[in-house]
């Protein structure tokens, strides 16, 4: 890995390096090919790479951090409006497509690193392998095939007497012997994590936030079959039950933990899990339904972010770690647009540092990683340049990880990534669901014009 030769590339400016450390006020980093060659104060960059050929970038008022990793991404949702849209609606030829330009769109935001909580058909895998080929452009993905879950979990949304929709984001486990084949079969389709529907969701079912999908018997058999093959597994749980039990069963990575409580916390410090709220979902569900009838679920949602903020706190501070995901590939979180919110509510929900904030982020996601997060993640030499250079002090505003306009680079291995938007595509019929009106059209016999009434 002798990079000595190549004509370096050297960034000046702050730098956060990802760790908890205070950041470098006045800081160089070396790329050379597709590491990252050097690190430190700009006054002790040595001399072999401060020469002639190299290529400067110093530009006052620059921050310059490790890049975004997302830890709970949905690339092959196509930003779906409704579970018909993710269950029913555009072919898999057309989802792969998609998530194959959106994978550019989360690279130009920043996020370098990605974890896929969940795939639609076995749409995820095939873009991480794209992207590794360099085929087309995106994060390095670690990926999850379809949910595990049962009749109590996340995606049986639909009538029993209706047939398992094919392009449902999740595998319906109906006995045990189910349960230790979907592990081994999304093995031997190359996954890197088994993920699990813990416990429902508000969005999809009322009031559905006690009891979990599997008992805690079944949960430690998931995570004792994932674990003896070599693979981290992960889980949707919302609820205290959910959580409870998971963190028992030794998983890695709980997901939301709105309704943890103490034993769960205990569970969590005793076997090292680490906890990805993707708190930004639930604020933009809330912030999307001000003032419209847009989410119903909305009041259930804010009792649920009351309890997350009370007791995900309480967590961190006991020293569980905490990282930062979007939900990305649903409507409320658009490819692109909110992968640096989380920063910004770890610090003003959880309270986190800024410093904090960026490491949850960057280092302390890549223990959600196993092929690659020793790679990533952090400045220091030797890892991947996945860095980003940004127009102002992140550690001042938090805000500036979610403005593009402020980004002068996005590095991935060392090449600057182009950040030219992708055009907007038009949207096709068979991508819709089929909602003929937002509400009824009565009509009203004073004027006698008909008139809306939403839901
Ligand atoms: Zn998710």
């Amino acid at each position: 890995m002798s990079t000595d030769h190549a004509a370096p590339t050297i960034l000046f400016g702050k730098v956060f390096d990802g760790t908890l450390d205070p950041a470098l006020d006045d800081g160089a980093v070396v790329i050379a090919g597709e590491r990252i060659a050097w690190a430190g104060p700009r006054a002790a960059l040595p001399e072999r790479w401060d020469r002639p050929d190299a290529t400067r970038i110093d530009r006052p008022g620059r921050s310059i951090t490790p890049g975004l990793i997302d830890g709970h991404t949905h690339i092959s949702f196509g930003n779906a409006r409704s579970e018909e849209e993710l269950a029913l609606y555009t072919p898999v030829e057309y989802r792969a497509i998609k998530a194959g330009v959106n994978a550019k769109r989360v690279l130009q935001a920043g996020v370098t690193s990605a974890f896929d909580a969940a795939t639609t058909y076995d749409v995820a895998v095939n873009v991480r392998d794209a992207i590794d080929a360099g085929l087309i452009e995106g994060p390095r993905f670690a990926v999850s095939g379809k949910q595990l879950t049962t009749h109590q979990g996340l995606e049986d949304s639909f009538p029993n007497n209706m047939a398992w929709p094919p392009g449902q984001a999740a595998v319906l486990i109906k006995s045990r012997d189910d349960l230790i084949e979907a592990i081994r079969y999304q093995i031997k389709d190359r996954v890197d994590c088994i993920k699990v529907s813990g416990s429902n969701d508000l969005m999809i079912t009322p009031d559905s936030l006690d009891g979990a999908a599997f008992t805690a018997e079944e949960f430690a058999m998931i995570a004792d079959e994932s674990h003896r093959l070599g693979r981290i597994c992960s889980v949707h749980a919302r609820s205290r039950d959910a959580c409870r039990d998971a963190s028992a069963a030794r998983f890695d990575i709980l997901f939301h933990a709105s309704y943890i409580d103490d034993e769960g916390i205990e569970n969590c410090l005793r076997h090292g899990l680490t906890i990805t709220p993707t708190l930004t979902f639930l604020m933009n569900i809330v912030d999307a339904a001000a003032g419209t009838h847009a989410s119903s679920a909305a009041d259930g949602i804010r009792r649920e972010l009351d309890s997350a903020f009370e007791m995900l706190p309480r967590a961190y501070r006991a020293g569980v770690p905490m990282v930062c995901g979007s939900e990305s590939g649903w409507c409320y979180v658009p490819y692109g647009d909110w992968h640096g919110r989380e920063l910004q509510i770890f610090v003003e929900h959880l309270g986190m540092t800024p410093i904090e904030a960026i490491h949850a982020a960057t280092l302390a996601a890549t223990r959600c990683f196993r092929r690659f997060g020793h790679e990533v993640g952090k400045i220091e030499a030797g890892r991947y340049a996945d860095l980003l250079v940004i127009d102002g002090d992140v550690g001042a505003d938090i805000t500036l990880f979610q403005k593009k306009s402020r980004f002068d680079f996005v590095f991935k291995g060392g090449r600057a990534v182009d950040l030219t938007p992708p055009p907007v595509a038009r949207e096709w019929f068979f991508e819709r669901h089929k909602l003929f009106l937002d509400g009824r059209l009565h009509y009203d016999e004073t004027q006698g014009t008909g008139y809306v009434t939403r839901l």
